[in-house]
């Protein structure tokens, strides 16, 4: 029979059971970190030297942080609980802020993870008979093979072409009739606007969904992707410290993203003073993997802001949703001592209807102020009028941005295809300010 669920138990326990479930499990998973040279110092010095110590899955707030810092500092084994012969996978992050970090996956952590992802993707609407286009990296990044194993659980046709090559990718699309896309929302832009050069369009698509994730993303980059495509779009969230996609995805009433929280305990904390603050609050979000037994994950801090939606969602799925990812605290600009965040400015820049499918945020200093300069692609036809109506739209974009960042950038205005496109994840400031 037919259902909405994939694991219906699991998917629809109650917050008591819930919770159960997550006691249980932390234990298990402090017993995997004490074997760990890291965790277990840091566990002792909290005085938990045995999983009897954890009595409530409040104790979690006792342990001390894990930060990027810390698994850079103890790489490239300590925080390994299991010997590496155990280890059938390893994984890593982008490195879109240093140094990658690695993650290992031992033989059940991987069936675990990739139960979590076919939960994820069952939750959207597709199904066996959808025919699933990864766009996504294959390879050390999580986000290809992660989705690529979910989606062949619940039998849906995998095209595992990774990312790039877009005629290549329209083709695909075209030939297998691809209904399911797995793809960065930035890529997803891009390919609209180049698609009538590589001689496709719209119609020649069977396209009913895209999962789309890996960067931040506005609510209206949503909305215009869905417009350009006739698709529903889906907001996939997940860090490969954390092991990646399946930690956090939008259910098919797209209201945000439900976290599994028989596999993670999710925490948002005021990222200055560290104190957990209440659901509905906007902090960091912290988290710990509940059965990742090879490499533990405790409370690590994530550095993406976002803050918990506190009613309870229509699909009837038990598990808490997360608002779409609001920043990270690293990508604050601070512009002349105003903070920025990058995702403000695509907010407001993707619902003008006249910019196109790409933009860049470009910092400089002139003199000893800083400089904010906003170049957006609008549709060519728009550069078929005047030269009064360009500078009209120039005016107009700025003042948008003054009323919600309240400082007034610099506007260009661009031809599409005259800004540099990402085929993964996109790189959208570029902040040439010296760094001293
Ligand atoms: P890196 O930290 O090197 O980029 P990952 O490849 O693991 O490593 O990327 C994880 C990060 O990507 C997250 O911490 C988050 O900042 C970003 N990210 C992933 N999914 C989303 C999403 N749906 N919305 C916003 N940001 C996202
Ligand atoms: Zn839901």
């Amino acid at each position: 029979m037919e259902t909405d669920f994939f694991c219906h138990e699991i998917e629809t326990l109650s917050r008591e059971k819930l919770e159960n479930l997550q006691l249980q499990r932390l234990r298990e998973i402090i017993a995997s970190a004490i074997k760990t040279s890291f965790y277990n110092k840091r566990l002792a010095k909290v005085g938990i030297k045995s999983p009897e110590d954890i009595k409530s899955i409040a104790d979690v707030r006792k342990i001390p942080f894990t930060t990027k810092d810390d698994l850079r500092q103890n790489f490239p084994t300590g925080l390994l609980a299991v010997d590496m012969s155990d280890i059938v996978r390893i994984h890593s992050s982008s490195g879109t802020t240093g140094i990658p970090t690695v993650i290992y996956f031992t033989k059940d952590d991987l069936n675990s993870w990739t139960e979590l992802v076919a939960r994820s993707i069952y939750a959207t609407g597709a199904r066996k008979g959808d025919i699933f286009q990864n766009m996504m990296s294959y390879g050390l990044f999580t986000g290809g093979l992660g989705l690529h194993y979910g989606a062949e659980r619940i039998g849906m046709t995998v095209i595992p072409v990774g990312g790039g090559n877009t005629k290549r990718q329209l083709q695909l699309m075209k030939d297998f009739k691809t209904t399911v896309l797995h793809i960065t929302p930035s890529y997803l832009l891009h390919i609209h606007e180049s698609m009538e050069s590589h001689g496709f369009n719209t119609s020649d698509l069977s396209l009913k969904k895209a999962f789309i994730g890996a960067e931040p993303h506005s609510e209206n980059t949503r909305l215009k992707l869905e417009e350009l495509y006739g698709i529903d779009a889906y907001n996939s969230y997940g860090l490969s410290e954390l092991s990646g996609p399946g930690l956090a995805f939008e259910c098919k009433y797209k209201a945000g993203m439900h976290v599994w929280e028989d596999a993670y305990i999710l925490e948002v904390i005021d990222p200055e003073t560290g104190k957990n603050v209440e659901d509905g609050q906007e902090g960091e979000i912290v988290l710990t993997n509940l059965i990742r037994k090879g490499n533990p994950m405790i409370r690590y801090r994530t550095r993406d802001l976002a803050y918990v939606l506190t009613d309870s969602c229509k699909c009837g799925r038990t598990h808490r949703r997360l608002s779409r990812i609001l920043g990270r605290t690293d990508d604050m600009l601070i512009i002349n001592g105003v903070n920025v965040f990058p995702s403000q400015i695509e907010e407001v820049v993707m619902r003008i209807p006249e910019v196109g499918t790409n933009y860049q945020i470009y910092v400089d200093k002139i003199g000893a102020l800083d400089r904010l300069t906003v170049k957006v692609e609008i549709y060519s036809k728009m550069f078929t009028g005047e030269v009064k109506q360009l500078d009209a739209l120039k005016k107009k974009i700025a003042e948008e941005l003054r009323a919600s960042i309240t400082i007034h950038p610099l506007i260009e205005l661009h031809e599409p295809g005259a800004l540099p496109v990402f085929e993964g994840k996109a790189k959208r400031v570029v902040d040439v300010r010296p760094s001293f």
